[in-house]
């Protein structure tokens, strides 16, 4: 039986109940953070939190905790969750209110929901353990504020499962203009030239911490080059190496896109190598 916290309780899981009045519920208006940890150590905390507090702010919902609440939370619940490799999911939601109405109340009290969840086992930095991704893509069908890390995901919900209805692990959303965006749950990479390529941030992209603790590695070693610049549909399907990256999932390549096989369907030598990177310095974040 997993523990939970709910405002302000560890509980068993079996006992956690929100309203249905909560407002995180009847309009997923709330935000959220997944937070990555190996035996208690978690991935980038300052990051995340910072990221939450940005997105709270963003959508205009007042919860004044600070990192060091934040982590005294994290480090019990994975405590009680017996170690290992967890995700820690922080929810915070603006909480209920008595009558439906898409307007809020000044004042309402947050929902503030935290539970973890197994992830795969720290990465694996060799070519044959990887388990590499088939992709599909698709039109961006989402909302143009893809920067909020919002609970709304029915956009996020519809891409993905249309993908994996299909057989492929991710779907990469590109604009009206076939460039590339990111995936439904992940960033998206290219490799050219031996550059490791990605979109540059905007309102259609999720700021990952991946991403942000990828990239900040990669330029510190310099064996690799990186440039965040607009990539077109035709450069993905070019690419000699595609990657995907997300809290829960790490670094991951991709080795098909659209039934179209990337570097002849094998594992890439730049990832192999910012695989070493990323493995030899998350844990600095
Ligand atoms: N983009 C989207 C749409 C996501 O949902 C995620 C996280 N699952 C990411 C990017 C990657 O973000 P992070 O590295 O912070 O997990």
């Amino acid at each position: 039986m997993s523990v939970v916290f709910l405002n302000q309780k560890f509980i068993p899981s079996e006992e956690a109940k929100i309203s249905p009045m909560d407002r995180g519920f009847l309009f997923g208006d709330g935000v959220y953070e997944v937070l990555p940890s190996y035996d208690g150590e978690i991935i980038g905390f300052d990051l995340h939190i910072d990221r939450l507090k940005t997105n709270m702010s963003a959508v205009g919902i007042s919860l004044s905790w600070t990192h060091q609440k934040w982590l005294e939370i994290c480090k019990t619940l994975i405590k009680k969750n017996g170690f290992g490799s967890l995700g820690v999911y922080l929810h915070v939601s603006r909480g209920p209110e008595p009558v439906r109405s898409h307007s809020y109340a000044d004042g309402i009290d947050p929902t503030v929901f935290v539970f973890s969840f197994k992830i795969p086992p720290e990465q694996i930095v060799c070519k044959s353990q990887i388990v590499p991704y088939k992709v599909s893509t698709s039109l961006d069908l989402r909302w143009s504020r893809c920067q909020i890390k919002a609970t709304s995901l029915l956009g996020n919900v519809m891409h993905l499962q249309q993908g994996q209805q299909n057989g492929f692990n991710e779907t990469l959303l590109f604009n009206d203009k076939d460039e590339l965006r990111e995936g439904s749950t992940c960033n998206v990479y290219i490799v050219k030239n031996g550059v490791v390529i990605t979109p540059p941030l905007d309102n259609h992209i999720l700021p990952g911490i991946t991403r942000c603790i990828l990239l900040d590695l990669l330029l510190k070693d310099g064996s690799i080059g990186v440039e965040e610049r607009i990539i077109s549909k035709e450069e993905v399907f070019s690419a000699t190496e595609v990657w995907i990256t997300s809290s829960s999932k790490g670094v991951i390549p991709v080795v098909e896109v659209d039934g179209k096989l990337i570097n002849d369907g094998e594992v890439g030598d730049i990832w192999l190598l910012a695989q070493k990177i990323y493995s030899a310095g998350k844990k600095n974040y």
